[in-house]
């Protein structure tokens, strides 16, 4: 089977990271062009200023991989769904969640498929704890994302501009996987969301959610957190506790612990050769239900500027 001609478009932190090398670790693909406004692009690598510029002259394309901001990646999949590419987005799938829907029709009409990742369901320890979980009964859950944005996304504006979900860019992460593990649908009661005077977005907020069993989850995101980095979830069910941590890599249950490699972005690219084999989409809009929710109802509180 002739490999996946794919596109990267966008080159930042995370095109460099992690999609370059999981594309070349994939037999299923070969990269065939980058789309950056600044990158000089790699050896011998067909590199475009922009996506039309692309399809209209450069060499054939089968799928891209979108590795922009969200506020920017409509436009991009919908001109490529329209020429029957298919489209992987990288999280979250948009900057609103009737875009995607949008998307999804017109992925639809044009029978490409159309992948919105979640790249922390792909952790090593995601699918152990959705497997034990499914036989449980959830009595209340935890979830703490505290990290340090100078860290991890260091003089990405973007983040800190409407769209860009600020604390909830990783928090969407942990939310992703909530979905995925947590046996019953849940959603919000309550949620405070911290803001910069400078900014619009949240640096930090405190969520309160119920699920359709009564059970409480909390979720404490917070971006100002220096030294030890906490991406943990802790489950309580009638058969004891479960921990995911390490943003879901290491699960340990009662009496047993288990670590496993990083597999996340190769697991996301074999899923997407998958769903483009066999002519299907996957867009679960779960997690970016929630977040939406949050800036919905929550109520805002006005804290210190931050400077980058
Ligand atoms: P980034 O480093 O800021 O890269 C984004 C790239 O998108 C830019 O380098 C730029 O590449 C391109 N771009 C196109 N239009 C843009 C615009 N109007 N403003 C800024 N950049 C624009 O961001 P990133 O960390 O890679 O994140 C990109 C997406 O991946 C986000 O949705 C994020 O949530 C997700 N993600 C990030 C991580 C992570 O650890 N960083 C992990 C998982 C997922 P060119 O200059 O080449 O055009």
């Amino acid at each position: 089977m002739d490999p996946i001609r794919i596109a990267i478009v966008g080159m930042g932190k995370i095109a460099h990271d992690q999609h370059v090398p999981a594309i070349a670790g994939n037999d299923a693909f070969r990269l065939a062009a980058l789309v950056s406004r600044h990158d000089p692009g790699m050896d011998g690598m067909p590199t475009y200023r922009d996506l039309a510029h692309l399809i209209e002259e450069g060499p054939a394309i089968d799928a891209v991989a979108l590795c922009t901001p969200p506020q920017v990646r409509y436009d991009l999949a919908a001109l490529a769904l329209e020429r029957g590419l298919h489209v992987f987005l990288e999280k979250p799938p948009g900057a609103t969640l009737a875009e995607v829907w949008a998307l999804k029709a017109v992925a639809e009409r044009t029978r490409a498929t159309l992948f919105a990742s979640w790249h922390s369901r792909f952790a090593a320890g995601v699918a152990g704890a959705r497997a034990w979980l499914a036989e449980r009964d959830v009595r209340a859950a935890s979830i703490v994302w505290r990290e340090d944005v100078r860290v991890w996304h260091p003089g990405q504006a973007w983040i800190w501009e409407p769209g860009g979900l600020g604390v909830f860019d990783p928090g969407i992460n942990a939310l992703s996987i909530a979905t995925h593990i947590l046996p019953r649908p849940f959603f919000l009661r309550e949620a405070t969301l911290v803001v910069p005077e400078n900014r619009a977005t949240p640096i930090a907020a405190d969520l309160h959610f119920r699920d359709a069993g009564g059970a409480p989850i909390h979720m404490d995101l917070d971006w100002r957190q220096t030294g030890p980095q906490s991406w943990d979830i802790l489950v309580e069910t009638d058969a004891g506790t479960l921990k995911l941590t390490k943003g879901g890599a290491v699960l340990a249950l009662p009496g047993d612990a288990r670590a496993d490699e990083d597999r996340e972005y190769p697991g996301l690219y074999a899923h997407f050769a998958d769903l483009i084999r066999t002519g299907r989409s996957d867009v679960d809009l779960d997690p970016l239900r929630l977040v939406a929710d949050a800036f919905l109802c929550g109520r805002r509180e006005t804290t210190e500027a931050f400077h980058d």
